[in-house]
């Protein structure tokens, strides 16, 4: 803790009310809104002030008083220290209940939205081993705790990054988020690198080697793995994946492979993105296969992942999102439907057979290659894609151009939709909308934007994320005639 915390004041006996924004817990004292992580409402706390501004501060709990009913015992022994799962020390009806909250709130007060129609938000069977990709972060520096020392023969670790700080990892020994055997190749990896003396990324100086393993499962029991290096260095690369195959042959449920996808990618740059850097294969396929139910039933849809598609995180939430979707939509058969941001057209391939033509647009084009391969193999053809920036591709000449739709189906990034885009769909007058946000703030900014034409109907919230903050929110929208 830096000089200058010990100058700001201690908050004593201070009872926490509410868990809030990024995960923060609040407490009000004297008009001041303080935010504090790690604890849980119906805490009552001394509080640590860090940062202090006219209306805010934040601050760390330094002394329990009294431990909340809410509370439960942490299954992570990273908690605490990770920035992934902050709210895993409280049980999970009260993380949904905040959740809950979240989006009435966002809505009600941002939004002005007529939340009567809101139903209970729909919580996650599983709140462990829910995630079907999880990426980790090889680094030359350790996170230290306070008390820990650095050691200059320490070769670093793998794991996550700490918040806001950007060199260093969090060792991870075991993570709670996807199923087995992800700690166990990530462990397998670490263990490998320091026997073999293969050096870390320094993301400070460009020296050391690996930089980022990437692992993805499918609830059909396949598996990919890419590692990301910093060079092309077969020697060190080569007997590092065959051992891995070695270690884990039961991996492929569908190929003789023992991983379904083993891959790589060389990345050279000063940073760790990887979306401009070419997939190599090292054994197996190069993809693995999700499968989701349809809606009514039948054989299930199949989609193709590549190492950079986007698919959504939770496989068994996602199916009961898109079915909200397809039940707020609630197509007869005829309708022409536009979704909008459509990623890799899953939401456009849940529904297609529910209608009579879906188009989709997503502003990447991978993302729009894989959307038509998986619609030609899921035996659609009434399924048109297109690549572009919403705010352009958007027009009324693409509206005459592919129908006017009776149903747009909506799912833009966090940031909401742009202006452009919101008077557009003000202007083409769909008889509905489906607005699926995974941010209820900027959801409730547009649905301000759309009351000009549109009520708000039926609103159903969705949990993606236990342990998180976050929180999906689907939202039906029918004109006003
Ligand atoms: N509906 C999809 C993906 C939703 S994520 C699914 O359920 O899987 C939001 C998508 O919006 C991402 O794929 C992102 O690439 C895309 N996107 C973000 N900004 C965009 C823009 N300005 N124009 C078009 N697509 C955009």
């Amino acid at each position: 803790m830096s000089r200058r915390n010990k100058q700001l004041p201690l908050l004593e006996q201070v009872e926490i009310t509410d868990a809030g924004a990024e995960g923060m817990s609040v407490a009000r004292v004297d008009g001041l809104v303080v935010f504090v992580p790690f604890v849980v409402p119906g805490d009552v706390v001394d509080i640590q002030l860090y940062k202090k501004k006219r209306s805010y501060a934040e601050g760390r709990a330094v002394h329990f008083h009294r431990l909340s009913p809410l509370r439960v015992e942490p299954r992570c022994s990273h908690f605490g220290v990770c920035g992934g799962c902050k709210w895993q020390n409280m049980n999970y009806e009260a993380q949904l209940d905040a959740k809950q909250r979240q989006v009435r709130d966002n809505l009600e007060r941002l939004g002005h939205v007529d939340c009567s129609g809101m139903r209970p938000i729909c919580g996650s069977d599983r709140i462990f081993e829910y995630r079907n990709k999880l990426e980790f972060t090889f680094s030359s520096k350790r996170w230290l705790q306070p008390d820990e020392e650095r050691r200059d023969d320490d070769p670093g670790d793998v794991g996550f990054h700490v918040p806001q700080v950007f060199d260093k990892v969090l060792p991870v020994q075991w993570c709670h988020l996807q199923p087995e055997p992800s700690n166990a190749i990530r462990n397998f990896l670490r263990n490998y690198a320091l026997e073999h003396g293969i050096p870390f990324y320094d993301i400070r100086n460009h020296t050391g080697f690996l930089r980022n393993v990437i692992i993805r499962n499918t609830s059909t029991g396949e598996w990919m793995v890419v590692l990301i290096v910093a060079e092309d260095k077969p020697e060190w690369l080569l007997p590092m994946l065959e051992e891995l195959n070695i270690h884990f042959p039961e991996l492929s449920s569908t190929s003789h492979h023992p991983i379904t996808s083993l891959m790589y990618m060389v990345n050279n740059k000063l940073n760790d993105s990887y979306s401009d850097l070419e997939p190599r294969l090292y054994s197996g396929q190069d993809y693995i296969t999700e499968q989701m139910p349809r809606y009514n039933g039948g054989a299930p849809l199949r989609f193709r992942i590549n190492p950079k598609s986007f698919y959504q995180t939770n496989s068994e939430q996602a199916f009961k999102l898109y079915s909200y979707v397809a039940e707020f939509a609630d197509l007869q058969g005829d309708e022409t439907v536009y979704d909008l941001y459509t990623g890799t057209g899953t939401i456009a391939q849940f529904v297609a057979g529910m209608c009579r033509k879906v188009v989709g647009i997503e502003y990447i084009e991978e993302a729009i290659a894989d959307a038509r391969l998986n619609a030609a193999a899921n035996g659609f053809s009434n399924c048109t894609f297109y690549a572009g920036d919403m705010a352009n591709v958007l027009d009324d000449a693409f509206v005459t151009a592919n129908g006017k739709p009776d149903v747009i189906i909506t799912d833009p990034p966090r940031a909401g939709m742009h202006n452009k885009v919101v008077e557009q769909l003000l202007r083409i007058g769909a008889r509905k909308i489906v607005y699926v946000s995974c941010n209820p703030a900027t959801q409730a900014r547009d649905l301000m934007l759309l009351s000009d034409r549109y009520d708000v109907r039926r609103i159903q919230p969705v949990d993606m994320f236990p342990h998180t903050q976050h929180v999906e929110n689907v939202a039906e929208l029918v004109r006003r005639d």
